[in-house]
């Protein structure tokens, strides 16, 4: 059966998909959205085949030829902004605040930020060196240059908080360096994927630069990694999918970039301005319900202002209207499936039955139909509390109290995550001192705001590598150094 309307891109052509096609369910509804094509291994195959042909041709391509591509692809995207917006949320549960700013524009910005980086230096010229005098050659200056050469084939692989924005952060970079791209969405929501990939067809990328590949079945992402066309694979999901694809990169030596789970520590002081502090873990906590990786999870909080911060956290979960996406005040809506919920309750209760005191939510708000949990607050956690140091892509805020310093820092690097981390402090010097024994990739100081340029990544179980401005632009790049005499 045809997926009306979405489709598979492969080597140019826009196809069905030779499994037949599977039900997209909208999160808040239960209803079914649309169909998604259903791929089979050997299109996997193909569209990895027909990256691999359209490399050579595509690295060699002008940066002003890539740029402008990514640019007229930003154009179509925004023309059809208003068909989008809609889909996303459909798809994802997304509220009208959520699709309107992160979900949408965002891909857009990331394309215009990827068209300026296919322009950046990709030579950087090294000072001469004198050669030691050896038995092989006897000395002299030596001239080098390093020069950023493209991967070849990347599989992106994202997960479903974030579909087309998330697809967009790898695809954007790695066309911009001249790689080639396969690509998979989330099975949960792939369908403004494929919508996606009508506009990279449209915008003209040659036949084979840009392929995408949507299915249910786990064979379709395991498929891509374990392609021999495919150079590497930029991953973002959970850790222990981060470990499995990492099992079999490693063994065809592909390169990787893994942006994986997180559990971010929100370190408030007994000097903090609380009102900064709480408003902005209450921003995060709530935004997307949750599903976004560097949310503060774990407040953790000095016992001068303890009471306080639970106060301030368990007033704010009042004023987070759970309900319908569409109405325009939502601020939150359901998760992305059953089976998520099913996750994020179950960690509720063991938190609770490991002796965290329920301060707000813990149950399913009143609602007829959708995948909701109320916005829930645990309060007196242990550090080794299960609430405290698993994930639960939800809204859960699990707070832990602290006396100094020192115990602040075991606490917040007690996980086995370091993604993203906050300090809220009144004395700017503490909070940096703080903030750099943190073994985490990023680290918010009074702020909950991020800055794109900045690299983003995680330390430990987190990931490997760094997205985000140029730093994420040479992640997909080879470095080759070229040397002459002279
Ligand atoms: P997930 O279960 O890890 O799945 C992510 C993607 O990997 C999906 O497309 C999935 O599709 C695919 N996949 C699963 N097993 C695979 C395998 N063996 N080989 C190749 N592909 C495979 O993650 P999720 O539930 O969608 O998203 C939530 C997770 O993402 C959380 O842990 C969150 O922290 C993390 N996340 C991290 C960041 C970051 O930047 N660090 C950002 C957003 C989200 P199939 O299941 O169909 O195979
Ligand atoms: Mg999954």
């Amino acid at each position: 059966m045809a997926a009306a309307g979405y489709q598979l891109l492969i080597g140019g052509e826009r196809v069905d998909g030779e499994g037949g096609a599977y039900d997209i369910v909208n999160p808040a509804t239960e209803a079914v959205v649309a169909q998604a094509p259903e791929a089979s291994v050997a299109q996997v195959e193909a569209a990895a085949r027909a990256a691999a042909d359209a490399f050579p041709a595509w690295s060699r391509t002008k940066p002003e030829e890539r740029a402008a591509l990514l640019n007229r692809a930003a154009d179509l995207l925004r023309d059809r902004m208003d068909e989008l917006i809609p889909l996303v949320q459909a798809e994802t549960g997304a509220t009208q605040r959520v699709a309107s700013t992160m979900q949408v524009p965002t891909c857009i910005e990331r394309f215009r930020r990827y068209a300026k980086g296919a322009l950046e230096p990709t030579t950087i010229p090294l000072p001469p060196g004198e050669m030691p005098s050896t038995a092989l050659a006897a000395g002299g200056l030596m001239s080098a240059m390093v020069v950023r050469q493209p991967v070849g084939v990347v599989a992106c692989i994202t997960p479903y908080n974030f579909p087309i924005v998330n697809m967009a952060g790898k695809i954007g970079p790695a066309l911009a360096m001249g790689n080639t791209v396969v690509v998979k969405p989330a099975p949960q929501d792939p369908l403004a994927v494929t919508v996606f990939g009508e506009v990279m067809h449209a915008a003209g990328f040659p036949a084979g630069v840009v392929n995408i590949v949507t299915g249910s079945s786990p064979e379709v992402g395991q498929a891509f990694v374990a392609s021999d066309h495919v150079d590497m694979v930029s991953f973002t999901g959970s850790t222990p999918v981060g470990q499995a694809i990492g099992e079999v990169a490693g063994r065809g030596m592909k390169r990787l970039l893994l942006e994986l789970g997180g559990k971010g520590a929100g370190i408030v002081f007994d000097d903090a301005d609380l009102k900064t502090a709480i408003g902005s873990i209450a921003s995060v906590w709530a935004f997307h319900s949750g599903q976004i990786c560097t949310a503060p999870t774990r407040v953790i909080a000095q016992r001068g202002v303890y009471d306080q911060v639970v106060a301030g956290l368990q007033a704010a979960a009042g004023r987070l209207k759970v309900g319908d996406p569409l109405a325009p005040d939502t601020i939150v809506g359901p998760l992305i499936s059953e089976v998520q919920r099913g996750r994020v309750e179950s960690l509720i209760a063991t938190g609770v039955e490991q002796g965290a005191e329920l301060m707000a939510g813990g149950k399913r708000p009143d609602l007829a139909t959708g995948f909701y949990v109320a916005p829930t607050l645990l309060a007196g956690c242990k550090p080794d509390n299960a609430a405290v140091q698993q994930e639960f892509f939800g809204p859960v805020v699990a707070v832990v109290p602290f006396d100094d310093e020192d115990e602040a820092v075991a606490i917040a690097n007690g996980t086995e995550f370091g993604l993203y981390d906050y300090v809220f402090s009144g004395d700017t010097t503490r909070a940096l001192r703080v903030a750099k024994q943190l073994r985490t990739g990023n680290v918010g100081l009074n702020t909950a705001q991020r800055n794109h340029e900045a690299p983003f990544g995680g330390f430990k179980m987190s990931g490997v590598g760094r997205d985000g401005g140029s730093f994420g632009l040479h992640a997909y790049s080879e470095m080759q150094s070229i040397i002459w005499p002279g």
